[in-house]
This record gives structure tokens, C-alpha cells and sequence, in this order.
């Protein structure tokens, strides 16, 4: 047998088919299908690898409903590597059996997010569609950002606590200039230089879970590199690409990739661990803060308590993390344009769990959540959803 097959089912082989990760998988929760739950994931990957059954169309569908929210490892007793086992299955299959549409639709979503030319296109065409009947959804687009105004140096005021590289991601332009804007007022004010490299990529998760392994690791490698310099942390702020910079040690066994991973840190976990107390001046702010942390944070990054920390420190806000955590809102990346009405039925459990909290603020730590909930939000309630970051930045006072 293939030996990259007989890892795949090794991994799979780890499964005792428990079921207990079932509840906690969003696509069986609105589905109730076994082969949409984790387990049946598992035993179709065991039956196509093991030559029982043929990739055919019925078979690729449930595997690419699939999140990767991760939540069915974080629960699994056998400590299935479910993430792992997913994108090296997507990886053999690579778009076999996909329908031209969702090939041409996957390929459009990554090309047009990380060429700046097509991404402002993009960009355009969206803004003119919130301007036509229908098109509101759209309006849940931030104002666009330019990164040449970020890349470079942004020195610390007075003596540096730290240097720190920043991973801005594909979507910062399109869709988070706010949040940079954020970073690079704060860090430098607490005390930390900033190096914003140019030459760094898409973190490569897209193409990952796409099926096109040799993509995402070109675009890690040119990562890697863009960050090879004397830092003390590489931050990100969009904690799905954290979460993949977190793992480019599982992709790549050099010293260089095993050193960026290491250094890789969500900015709200840098914050709560790099800032001393004292150093902190917030105006007070009466309101509540309804706190949604995504799925990758919670899984991988496993850091949303510095969130809640760090918002606690808001003299006068009440902080509240949403209740049901380790339920997915259904954004999973570009997997709410790609299954648009499966992200859209999972988002409303997650929608309607906000608006019986009736918050002044709705803080995520991922761009992909905070898009997807502003849209799911648009036109039931004007609760503005913002990054953390953006809230310290705006308060603090020294
Ligand atoms: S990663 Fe998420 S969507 Fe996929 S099987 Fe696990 S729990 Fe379900
Ligand atoms: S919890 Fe783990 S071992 Fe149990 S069915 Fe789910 S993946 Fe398999």
C-alpha cells in the first residue's frame, strides 16, 4: 500500500468510534446524519483508503462539509489527529470529484483574496453590490486597507519590553484594516517595536483544506522566511492564521519552520502576557462586552482566556463570554462562501445566542467570525463587532 495511505489509516484506525465527539460536531447538530459526524467522517476515510469504497461525488460531499473547527479533537478521548487526518485525505483526493463549480468557487475565493489587483476588484464589485437592492449582506464589509502604508518598521515609544514581527494574513486588506491599525497604534505606545515584513504570504490554510498540500507549503516557506529575523514573538491577529503559523512545525521538520511556530503567538495572549499590569491606562467604558471566541482559538491556539483577561481590565464594562461555547458560528475560512447555506443555518444557533445577551459590543479574535456575524446580525440588531484589540487600542489613554 501507498505509504502515505497507511498513515492516513493509522491515524484513522485511532478512532473507537465512542461518538462522543457527535454533539459537539456542527454539521451532525443540524443534520443528524452519521456520515456528517466526526466517526462517519473517520469510517468513510477507512473505507476509501482501504479500497472499499470508491471516491465518488456521494462520498466526497460529507468530507467536505467538513469545517475543521476542531472541536471533535478537542473532545476525543483517543485523541484522534482529526485535523491532520482531514487535510491529508484532502491531500491524496486532492479536487477529485468536486463539481466544476465548487472547484471554480474554491479557486476564486483564494486567488482573488491574495492578489491585491483581484482582491481590490473584488473589493469594488462588493462595494457596488451593497449598493443594489438586496446586496445588504455585503455592507457587513469593513473599509479597506492598504498594506503598503503598514509594512516596515514601527518603533516602540521609549525603551522596548519587546520586538515583535506581525502576520497580517490574506484578508487584513479586504476586510481588517481596522484591527491593524489597532495593533500598530497600541504595541508601539506599550513599549513594543513592530516589523511588519513585506514579503510575507497567506498563511496557506486555505489551500490546505482546499486539498493543494504543495501550495500551502510554498506559501509556508515564503512565510518562514519573511520571518527569519531576531524577534521575540511573531504575532497574529486573525486567530485562524495563528492557529496554522502555530502548526507549520507539523508541515515542515526544518530548524527554521520548528523556530517561527515557536515564536508564533494570538495578539491578546502576546498582551496578557507580554504587558505588565501597570503599564495599562483604560478610560473606563460602560458597556457590555459579549465575548465569541472561534473555534481556532479555542482548539488550537487554546488561549481565550487572555481575551476575557485582558477585556476585564476595561474599568466599568461588563465582560461576558457567550454561553455554549465550543459551539462553530459556521464562518470555518472561506467555507462560509463555499457552503454558504450550511455556515448560514450553523451561524443561527450562534446569532441568536447574541441577541438574548443584547450586548454593546460583540468581540471575536477572528476576521472569518466577525464578517460572518456582522452579516448574520445585519438587520436584526446594530451591535458593532469588533477584534479586542480594536477596544484596548481606542481606550487606552497613555
Ligand atoms: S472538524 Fe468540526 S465539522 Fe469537522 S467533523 Fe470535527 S467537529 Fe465536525
Ligand atoms: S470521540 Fe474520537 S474515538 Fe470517539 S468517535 Fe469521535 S473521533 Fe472516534
Amino acid at each position: 500500500m501507498n505509504p502515505s495511505l497507511e498513515s492516513l489509516l493509522a491515524d484513522a484506525d485511532l478512532c473507537v468510534k465512542c461518538g462522543l465527539c457527535s454533539p459537539h460536531c456542527p454539521t451532525y447538530r443540524q443534520t443528524a446524519d452519521e456520515n456528517e459526524s466526526p466517526r462517519g467522517r473517520i469510517a468513510l476515510i477507512q473505507g476509501w483508503a482501504s479500497g472499499r469504497l470508491p471516491l465518488t461525488a456521494a462520498l466526497r460531499k460529507p468530507l467536505d462539509d467538513c469545517l475543521l473547527c476542531r472541536n471533535c479533537e478537542a473532545v476525543c478521548p483517543a485523541k484522534v489527529p482529526y485535523a491532520r487526518l482531514m487535510d491529508r485525505f484532502r491531500a491524496e483526493t486532492g479536487q477529485d470529484r468536486k463539481s466544476l463549480a465548487a472547484r471554480a468557487l474554491s479557486s476564486a475565493v483564494r486567488e482573488g483574496l491574495r492578489h491585491p489587483l483581484l482582491a481590490n476588484l473584488g473589493r469594488r464589485a462588493l462595494d457596488a453590490a451593497a449598493r443594489l437592492p438586496g446586496g445588504s449582506a455585503w455592507k457587513a464589509l469593513p473599509p479597506a486597507g492598504n498594506p503598503e502604508n503598514w509594512y516596515g518598521e514601527h518603533p516602540a515609544a521609549g525603551e522596548p519590553i519587546a520586538h515583535a514581527g506581525l502576520f497580517l494574513g490574506c484578508t487584513a486588506a479586504v476586510a481588517d484594516a481596522a484591527t491593524v491599525t489597532a495593533i500598530l497604534e497600541l504595541l508601539p505606545r506599550l513599549g513594543v517595536s513592530v516589523t511588519v515584513p513585506g514579503n510575507q504570504a497567506c498563511c496557506g490554510a486555505m489551500d490546505l483544506h482546499a486539498g493543494d498540500a504543495a501550495a500551502a507549503h510554498a506559501l509556508m516557506s515564503r512565510n518562514i522566511e519573511a520571518f527569519a529575523k531576531p524577534l521575540d514573538a511573531v504575532i497574529g491577529f486573525a486567530s485562524g492564521c495563528s492557529a496554522t503559523l502555530l502548526e507549520y512545525r507539523h508541515h515542515s521538520d526544518t530548524p527554521a519552520a520548528e523556530t517561527l511556530s515557536a515564536k508564533v503567538q494570538d495578539v491578546s495572549r502576546f498582551l496578557a502576557d507580554r504587558i505588565r499590569p501597570e503599564r495599562w491606562d483604560l478610560a473606563p467604558l460602560e458597556a457590555k462586552i459579549l465575548v465569541h471566541t472561534p473555534c481556532s482559538l479555542r482548539n488550537v491556539c487554546k488561549t481565550e482566556s487572555s481575551v476575557d483577561a485582558l477585556l476585564r481590565r476595561i474599568p466599568g464594562a461588563e465582560v461576558k463570554i457567550l454561553p455554549d461555547k465550543g459551539r462553530c458560528c459556521g464562518a470555518a475560512g472561506s467555507y462560509m462562501v463555499e457552503h454558504r447555506r450550511m455556515a448560514e443555518a450553523i451561524r443561527a444557533e450562534t446569532v441568536e445566542a447574541i441577541l438574548a445577551e443584547s450586548p454593546d459590543y460583540l468581540a471575536t479574535s477572528n476576521i472569518g467570525c466577525a464578517l460572518h456575524l456582522r452579516a448574520g446580525l445585519q438587520g436584526r440588531a446594530d451591535i458593532p463587532v469588533v477584534h479586542p484589540v480594536q477596544l484596548l487600542a481606542r481606550l487606552q489613554r497613555a
